[in-house]
């Protein structure tokens, strides 16, 4: 039972991956699944508030009317003036 596993993890280095084909997706198929994925639009929701520098949604500070997301901020704080004190 055992050596089985063994012997399946030694073959999966040599092992290649079988070609997989093109899949010919149709006009008004992909138009239908286009039109019914559109994201919902909202009044309200983390999805609006939206770092302007990189698009992320996370860690998002609205403060001193900032808008970015705290990665972002990391980044650029020093330039906008804000000092580390300690
Ligand atoms: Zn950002």
């Amino acid at each position: 039972m055992g050596s089985g596993r063994i012997r399946h993890k030694a073959k999966r280095g040599r092992m290649k991956r079988p070609v997989q084909e093109k899949i010919i997706v149709g006009k008004t198929k992909l138009q239908r699944f286009l039109r019914h994925n559109v994201p919902k639009k909202r009044a309200f929701g983390q999805r609006l508030t939206i770092c302007f520098r990189c698009g992320g949604t996370r860690r998002h500070i609205s403060k001193y009317n900032l808008n970015i997301c705290g990665r972002c901020f990391r980044e650029v704080a020093k330039e906008l003036g804000f000092k580390k004190l300690r």
